[in-house]
Parts: C-alpha cells; sequence; structure tokens
C-alpha cells in the first residue's frame, strides 16, 4: 500500500540539503554570469520533446513518461530542460531582445531501468545561452561549469570536447560512419546494429562497440566555418581549463552542432559525465523559431553532489526547557525571541519532564539548552548549559542573549 515507486525516492535532509548546497553554487555562478531563472513546466505537449531531444534517441524512444491527458491531448513529463526552454524563448517573442542567458532548475522524468545512483525522476541544473553565435559563447558556458565545479570542490574532473559539424559537414561524416559499421556490423552489439541507419554517431559512444573502433572508425572532416569556430572555442580555453579534444564525444541528443562537451569525473570507481552539453544552432529554427544560435549544457545536480567535497555544517541549535508550568510562558518567550534574532533554537516540549526534555536536546545535537523555571522568571535569569562541556551559569536574560548571539 504505502510504497514508493519503483525508480524514485524520498529525500530526507542530509541529501536533500547536498542538492541545496550544488543550486547555491550553480546561483551563484548565474548571477555573476548575468543568466536569468526560468521555470518551466513539469509536462509539456510530447510533440516537443519528439520534434527537440529527437525522434531516433533513447529518451524519446523508450524512457519518456508520455501519456494521453483527461483533454486528449499527448503529452509528456519532461526527460530534459532544454526543449522547454526553447519552446518558451519561441512563444514569448524574444526578436526584439534576441540575446538571452537562461538557467534552469527542475525535476527531470526518464524511465531507464533504475540501476546504482540512477533515478527515474532526478534534477537537472541548466544553462541555455541563446543568440551568441561566437565561439566565445561556448568558452564562457564551460567555464561557468568550470566555476560551479570548482565552488563545490569536485575534484580531478576531466573536460572532453569535441565538434560534431553542422548541416553542412555532418551528413558526410554520418555517411561515412554508415558505410564504415555496415561492412562489421555482425561485429557489433545489438543496439548498434538496429541504430545504426538512424544514429550511427552513437556508435561511436557505445560503451561495448566505442572503444573497439575509436582508431580505426573514420574520422569526421569539418568544413572550413566548423573547423575555425572549434580552433577558436579552444584558443579561448587555452589556459582557463584543462581540456582534452575527444573525437569519439558525439552526445546522445540529436540537436548538437559544431561544439560538444562533457565534464567527467571518478564515482565509486567508474568514470560518469556529471554534466554534458553543446552548441544547438538549429534547434529553435527546427521548432518553428527564429533562425537563433543557442549553446548550453545541464548538469545531474545528484551526480555532481557525489562528486562534491562538502564541508560539514555544525548547526548551533539552542533548546529551550521549561520545569514548571509556571515557567512555560516565560520559557516560551525566550524560545521566540532567539528565532526573532535569527538564532536557530527549539524546544516547547513543556508538556514533557525536565528529563524527557533534555533528552531530545541530546537527540537533535543541540549545543545549549536554556533552562527555566520559577525562579528563573521571578528574577528575569535563566540558566544556560553547554551541552559539550556540561557546563551551567544562570545569566540575566540581556547576558543569555548577547552570550549566544556572540557563538
Ligand atoms: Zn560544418
Ligand atoms: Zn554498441
Amino acid at each position: 500500500m504505502a510504497k514508493l515507486l519503483r525508480g524514485f525516492r524520498d529525500l530526507f535532509e542530509e541529501e536533500a540539503q547536498k542538492l541545496t548546497t550544488v543550486e547555491k553554487a550553480a546561483r551563484s555562478v548565474f548571477k555573476i554570469y548575468g543568466a536569468k531563472e526560468l521555470r518551466l513546466p513539469t509536462l509539456e505537449l510530447k510533440e516537443i520533446f519528439i520534434k527537440a531531444t529527437g525522434q531516433t534517441t533513447d529518451i524519446v524512444q523508450k524512457e519518456m513518461y508520455a501519456f494521453e491527458d483527461g483533454g486528449g491531448r499527448l503529452v509528456a513529463m519532461r526527460p530534459e530542460g532544454t526543449p522547454g526552454v526553447a519552446r518558451a524563448y519561441i512563444e514569448n517573442n524574444f526578436q526584439e531582445n534576441p540575446l538571452q542567458k537562461f538557467f534552469y532548475i527542475g525535476n527531470m522524468f526518464r524511465a531507464e531501468r533504475p540501476q546504482a545512483g540512477r533515478y527515474r525522476e532526478f534534477e537537472q541544473i541548466g544553462l541555455e545561452y541563446i543568440g551568441n553565435a561566437s565561439p566565445a559563447a561556448d568558452a564562457e558556458v564551460i567555464l561557468m561549469l568550470k566555476a560551479i565545479f570548482d565552488k563545490l570542490g569536485v575534484k580531478n574532473y576531466k573536460v572532453k570536447i569535441n565538434s560534431i559539424g553542422c548541416k553542412e559537414c555532418r551528413p558526410k561524416f554520418r555517411e561515412d560512419l554508415i558505410k564504415f559499421f555496415t561492412a562489421q556490423k555482425d561485429s557489433l552489439c545489438e543496439k548498434c546494429q538496429t541504430r545504426l541507419e538512424v544514429n550511427p554517431l552513437r556508435v561511436l559512444d557505445c560503451k561495448i562497440d566505442g572503444p573497439k573502433f575509436t582508431q580505426s572508425a573514420p574520422k569526421q572532416i569539418l568544413c572550413p566555418a566548423c573547423q575555425k569556430h572549434f580552433d577558436e572555442v579552444k584558443k579561448y580555453l587555452d589556459g582557463k581549463v584543462p581540456f582534452e579534444v575527444d573525437p569519439c564525444l558525439v552526445r546522445g541528443l540529436d540537436y548538437y552542432t559544431k561544439t560538444v562537451f562533457e565534464f567527467q569525473a571518478d564515482i565509486a570507481g567508474a568514470q560518469n559525465a556529471l554534466a554534458a552539453g553543446g552548441r544547438y544552432d538549429d534547434l529553435i529554427a527546427s521548432m518553428g523559431g527564429p533562425k537563433v544560435p543557442a549553446v548550453g549544457w545541464a548538469l545531474g545536480a545528484e551526480r555532481v553532489a557525489l562528486a562534491s567535497s562538502f564541508e560539514e555544517q555544525k548547526s548551533k541549535t539552542i533548546f529551550v526547557v521549561s520545569v514548571e508550568e509556571s515557567a512555560n510562558n516565560y520559557a516560551f518567550n525566550i524560545l521566540q525571541t532567539l528565532r526573532e534574532k535569527g538564532l536557530s533554537a527549539q524546544g516547547g516540549l513543556f508538556d514533557k519532564n525536565l528529563k524527557a526534555q533534555m533528552k531530545q536536546a541530546n537527540k537533535i545535537n543541540a549545543s545549549y539548552a536554556i533552562i527555566v523555571g520559577g525562579n528563573e522568571v521571578s528574577k528575569n535569569t535563566a540558566v544556560l548549559k553547554d551541552l559539550t562541556s556540561g557546563e551551567q551559569k544562570e545569566l540575566s536574560l540581556n547576558d543569555l542573549l548577547a552570550n549566544l548571539e556572540g557563538k
């Protein structure tokens, strides 16, 4: 009955806090770079994702939570953020102001086979820089990711970049790959045999087949414009972030053009993509919008949290105890005053005896207890007990507050 759906989970304080820390780091970087928040709906027309994410992708073919709503519309829970951003951009007529830098933070849904560290609902933080065709934009968004990772203390991450070309130079590469892989179709994994015709680039980043053909597979020959763009991206990044060019990095989405990139790090002994993105100069026009260039990325908040080195923050909670009914109101006023002063305070379990209240103070790892009874009420004082050292002293209320605010 009361059972969690497979592939989903509840996040309690400690894990929720980690995500909040990742979000805060990202927000501080977004502010510096002038990105504006865009909150998007969770549900969109399914068509949006088929068009944007791509008909041939794993996401659209088998991972979407899609269904018919009460009004007979085919809708889907968003599996990624970019299509929604593109839809919002088109619908809200940014022609007057085509240059936009948006960020989003939100839950995404993919019906993947549940496995360690992978959930069907997960959080993505994304950035979309729309309207700037310069390779400086590609470099800028990559450096934003670096800034977030550095802020979070992510260690030993690798930045891989590649260019997958454009409408001019990609078709030839596609054809070369189809020809090359068709000749050795039998040695491909089952998945690649079926996707060979529709998405041959994906064979290159297949975990099974990719490594086998890295050396021998035909290489992408970029057209002069794409080559120049890629060279400039590399020049802008030079000396600012260590990166390696990986010709097999192709990404699983259909809409990328030119630059693609991935930030990878070791999590529990395996290389994992923590964030990935690329340029998508044709996407917005292909969805019926203006012809406008764009580049962006998304990071997986849970995975980035796993790779981060957080400093443990000890909360200094004060626990207010009343030992007599005649002191309850006095104790409650102290509790409220502490909170109004911005101090973390708990208590108010005045229907319990002293021992039970102190037990709760220990349970939540409170640093101090403030204990009052009729005696303290009459003198306008309180007993402050340091729960680490066990020391206690009686103070006037003014001294008590001054004492706690300094801690
Ligand atoms: Zn090209
Ligand atoms: Zn394969």
